[in-house]
């Protein structure tokens, strides 16, 4: 049995219950086999073993007080996965679907998406099982500030740097700043996804929307080809989705739906995103609101947006939101490029199969990376205590997302899998971690 298939088993045994968790190790470590066989430096100081374990895992109780002056209960999550490259780097997830497992394989994807921004950023992950759907604005702050009266010990401009996920938006990191800035007295940047008045960056909310859009730039030219005309489906209608769309329509690309846990939009004529972001962003609403506003547009009770015909898909909603009967319905439709906005909406079966259907397909690790790197461009300004123009961090970010797609696809080149930008990304990620890993001795 191979090293990797070996590393494999032993994780999948240990973490017995936690099938997301395997998922994403199993998308990842199998590709790796090529780079190992090369480097046999990296079995013999076992450097994967070490990589699929965390560093450090911490579980919380979070108790808090709703309206009706009862007491509530969630459980906190923040696991620590790997800093060989820098200071833990990863979102805060709240909603009622967390568990470690969840938690876990963000945790493990973050790995990779950070070594791959070329910054220096470990991953992290964390969050809660609090859905602050339905929730007064006093229910999320009580919520956050007890969050972070746990998390607040464990986190640090040097040490672990949480952003937004879902349910985690502006208003949430507001919370929990302004409560860690109480309990610490430091205004050291701990925290990104800051509101522009105290130590966020301009570009961060757009940031991993327009980053997917400048990789699948790159993919379409790859293509010879470009987003002018093309027909585009989305799905989600949170931070990821309504950025995604906004640089989209920028680049001449038509946008035909959206989505939320309810169903989904369809408006042939393209999506209205001004009308997208009042329901979602001023009036927290539903999409089906959309038709109230567009009487033309369709909305469809429980379903997906992949039976859309469309020349681009980009799922920007949640994991597995994407099944091998979604990816025929677009291949049958004659989708050209499929890219993940959110971390691992693709089942591996629905990659397997676009993959051999000449799909091109771009992983979230590589194509959703926007977001966290211009979190640490966040943390390079709340450290010199300067701050940059839209423009200047939206070409950081154009660049990154540029590199990002030429180190993937030359990696897969590289070692023989040309196009497969799955195992371009993992190994061109684990490569700079595992020489970090292997420098710094049995850490
Ligand atoms: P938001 O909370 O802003 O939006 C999430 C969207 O996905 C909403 O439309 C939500 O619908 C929908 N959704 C969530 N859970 C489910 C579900 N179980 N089934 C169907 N739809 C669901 O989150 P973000 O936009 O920030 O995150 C979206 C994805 O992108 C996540 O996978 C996240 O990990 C990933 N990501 C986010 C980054 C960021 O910078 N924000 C960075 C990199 C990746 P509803 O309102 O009905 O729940």
């Amino acid at each position: 049995m191979s090293y990797t298939s070996q590393v494999l088993e032993q994780a999948i045994r240990k973490n017995s219950h936690e099938p997301e968790f395997h998922q994403a190790m199993t998308e990842v470590v199998p590709t790796l086999q090529p780079f190992i066989d090369e480097h046999p430096e990296y079995e013999k100081t076992g450097v994967l073993e070490r990589l699929v374990e965390p560093e450090r895992q911490i579980l919380f109780r979070v108790p808090w007080i709703d309206d009706n002056g009862e007491v509530q209960v969630n459980r906190g999550f923040r696991v620590q996965f790997n800093s060989a490259i820098g200071p833990y780097k990863g979102g805060l997830r709240f909603h009622p679907s967390v568990c470690l497992s969840i938690i876990k394989f963000l945790g493990f994807e973050q790995i990779f998406k950070n070594s791959l921004t070329g910054l220096s950023i470990g991953g992290g992950k964390g969050g809660a099982d609090f859905d602050p759907k339905g929730k007064s604005d006093r229910e999320v702050m009580a919520f956050c500030q007890s969050f972070v009266t746990e998390l607040y010990r464990h986190v640090g401009a040097d040490m672990d740097v949480p952003a937004g996920d879902i349910g985690v938006g502006a208003r949430e990191i507001g919370y929990i700043y302004g409560q860690y800035r109480r309990l610490t007295g430091l205004s050291d940047g701990t925290f990104s996804g800051k509101g522009i008045a105290y130590g966020g960056s301009l570009v961060r909310t757009e940031a991993t929307g327009y980053g997917l859009i400048y990789l699948v730039e790159k993919m379409l030219e790859s293509l010879k080809t470009s987003f002018e005309g093309k027909t585009t489906v989305i799905s989600g209608s949170g931070n990821v989705a309504i950025y995604t769309a906004e640089k989209a329509l920028q680049l001449g690309a038509k946008v035909v739906t959206m989505s939320d846990s309810d169903g989904y939009v369809y408006h042939p004529e393209g999506i209205n995103l001004d009308t997208v972001k009042m329901i979602k962003e001023k009036q927290r609403g539903r999409i089906r609101e959309y038709l109230e506003h567009h009487p033309a547009a369709q909305y469809y009770e429980n379903g997906l947006v992949w039976s859309v015909p469309c020349h681009i898909a980009l799922p920007c909603a949640t994991q597995n939101e994407l099944t091998a009967e979604g990816a025929g319905q677009l291949i049958k439709n004659g989708c050209l490029i499929v890219a993940e906005g959110s971390n691992m909406p693709t089942e591996l079966e629905a990659i397997q199969l676009l993959q051999a259907n000449n799909v091109l397909f771009a992983p979230g690790k590589a194509s959703n990376a926007g977001g966290v790197a211009v979190s640490a461009l966040e943390m390079a300004q709340n450290r010199s205590r300067w701050y940059w123009s839209f423009d200047d961090v939206d070409k950081k970010l154009q660049r990154i997302m540029h590199a990002i797609y030429a180190s993937i696809s030359e990696t897969a080149a590289r070692y023989g899998v040309k196009g497969n930008l799955v195992a371009g990304a993992n190994i061109a990620g684990f490569k700079r971690v595992a020489e970090a890993m292997l420098q710094q001795g049995a850490v």
